[in-house]
């Protein structure tokens, strides 16, 4: 079950919404009273109330917004529980102070917006003395290890635990705690709208995670990465799995630099079955694997780590993928899709550099490389073994193929493309890696130009699909997966569109 925290102003309001998540389907809604104008009209609130609630009138010092006194807000929670709220939240400090009464079931509460204390299970032993039919733990994670804490303590709880961490390193908790038998999970109303760090939405809870779904047997995979936060993986990778049917979940878990060992032990604990892995821990991941393909252990960079008879074995999608897409695209331009001995022009020399560059000089394609920052692109194209050209001078290279390996035009610098259209050759192949937008302003003006083009979506799908593959054994739904991530790009440019805006 997931409980939707709802805290508006006005009565009014806090009704009509509590109304509206009614009808699409809620089951459990929290009342923050606390976020109420003036004091609350318990009465008014509970009467009518079109799903079981959680009645929560929460302090400044643990984040809340409760402008009276102590004992008001006491009252306040004693009406509640008078009025036969179906939970009311009680802090640890204050539950001894309220007594059980009638049918109103007793979440007693902790926060702690700094850490996540060692002493996790002394605290719920305290907490388990004063009478409750639900113990909440909230903590914040300061690492990926903090979560599998919590997990493991919400696991071993014989009172029903709602255990989770906050910010963005919680979110592997939020959606996991199902899987260890918390009752259920807490969302805001919208991700606009989050009344605690790192809280998710509600769609994102039921629709993205499927957390009703989420049990014991729950397959877990994510991607490892930092930042995480705008990865599409998750939404294309669970998109996947909701489509097949399968019992699986796809997180994204934010692992700092220099935590990328430690963490992944920690993780361990929670069998996690397979990662994707993002910048920056591409080269590091290798340190960790048992085993490698050769082509992982030439370019010193994998993107997916998956588990073969117990051991975990690192390879990199993104290079096969890469050659699929300019192979599809040369196909589709009427051209024999042969690499080798096709002139090459990388922009970049990035992790996507090194990828694709790879791969194409494995398949024979001869190779030059520019990048803004000169010492990194010549770094990269001395290591790959191919030329370097300035990037000044980047315009007068004549080429088979273009492939854009920088993130110059991605969202939201959209109106930015890294080569000058008088520059395309009008039968040179044009691909760019960026993904986000599909149709970059560097594939419009090759287009004008009659350039054959290939989009990132076409290579990341295609990345995405060989994970999939790996990771569950099954034909990847490589279409449903294209669309998904073509919807939320659309969807992401109407949200910040001016027109919409008004700005
Ligand atoms: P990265 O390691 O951070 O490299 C970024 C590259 O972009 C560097 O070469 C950087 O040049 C260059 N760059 C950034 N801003 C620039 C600017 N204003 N002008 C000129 N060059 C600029 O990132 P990455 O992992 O290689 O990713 C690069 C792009 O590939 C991203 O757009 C990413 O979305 C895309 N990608 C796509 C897929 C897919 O499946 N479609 C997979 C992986 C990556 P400097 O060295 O001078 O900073």
């Amino acid at each position: 079950m997931i409980c939707i925290s709802l805290g508006r102003t006005r009565h009014s309001s806090m009704m009509e919404e509590h109304k509206a998540l009614a009808e699409k389907g809620a089951e459990l809604v929290e009342l923050r009273v606390d976020f109420m104008r003036k004091r609350p009209d318990i009465g008014r609130l509970l009467k009518d109330r079109p799903t079981p609630v959680v009645v929560t009138c929460r302090r400044k010092m643990d984040r809340g917004r409760w402008f009276g006194t102590e004992e008001q807000r006491l009252a306040i929670l004693r009406e509640a529980i008078i009025g036969g709220a179906e939970y009311v939240d009680l802090e640890v400090d204050v539950a001894g102070s309220i007594r059980r009464y009638g049918k109103t079931k007793r979440i007693i509460s902790y926060h702690n917006f700094d850490e996540t204390p060692l002493e996790l299970f002394d605290i719920y032993q305290r907490m388990r003395k004063l009478d409750p039919d639900v113990i909440k733990i909230v903590t914040m994670a300061n690492s990926p290890g903090d979560n599998v804490r919590v997990l493991e303590m919400v696991g071993a709880a014989d009172v029903p635990t709602v255990g989770f961490c906050m910010g963005e390193m919680g979110t592997l908790s939020r959606v996991l705690c199902g899987r260890y038998g918390a009752p259920f999970t807490y969302a805001s109303f919208s991700r606009e709208r989050e009344m605690a760090p790192g809280q998710l939405s509600w769609a994102e809870v039921r629709n993205l995670f499927r957390f009703d779904q989420i049990n014991q047997q729950t397959v877990v995979f994510g991607v490892i990465g930092d930042p995480i936060a705008q990865s599409k993986s998750p939404l294309i990778h669970n998109a996947a799995y909701r489509k097949l049917g399968l019992n699986a979940v796809y997180l994204p878990i934010r692992i700092p630099q220099d935590r990328l060992l430690e963490s992944l032990k920690e993780l361990e604990r929670l069998q996690v079955a397979g990662y994707s892995v993002t910048i920056p821990h591409k080269e590091g991941v290798l340190q960790y694997v048992d085993r490698m393909d050769e082509a992982t252990d030439l370019m010193g960079a994998a993107n997916t780590l998956f588990k073969r008879d117990g051991q975990w074995c690192a390879t990199n999608t993104d290079a096969p993928a890469a050659i699929s897409a300019i192979q599809d695209g040369l196909r589709k331009a009427g051209n024999i899709p042969e690499l080798a001995a096709r002139k090459v022009l990388i922009l970049g020399a990035g992790g996507a550099a090194r990828a694709v560059g790879h791969a194409l000089l494995q398949h024979g394609a001869v190779v030059t490389l520019t990048n803004r920052s000169r010492d990194r692109g010549k770094s990269l194209a001395s290591e790959l073994g191919c030329q370097f050209t300035s990037w000044e001078n980047r315009g007068s290279e004549i080429c088979d193929v273009l492939v854009n390996c920088t993130s110059v035009g991605m969202h939201p610098n959209v109106d930015e493309s890294p080569f000058e259209q008088h520059w395309l050759s009008d039968s040179a192949l044009v691909f760019d890696t960026v993904y986000n937008p599909e149709q970059t302003l560097l594939l419009k003006q090759a287009r004008d130009r009659g350039c054959p083009t290939v989009s990132g979506v076409e290579m990341f799908i295609r990345q995405a699909a060989l994970q999939f593959e790996l990771f569950t054994g099954y034909e990847a739904p490589v279409e449903y997966m294209a669309e998904t991530l073509r919807r939320s790009n659309a969807a992401a440019r109407t949200i910040v569109s001016p027109d919409q805006t008004g700005g």
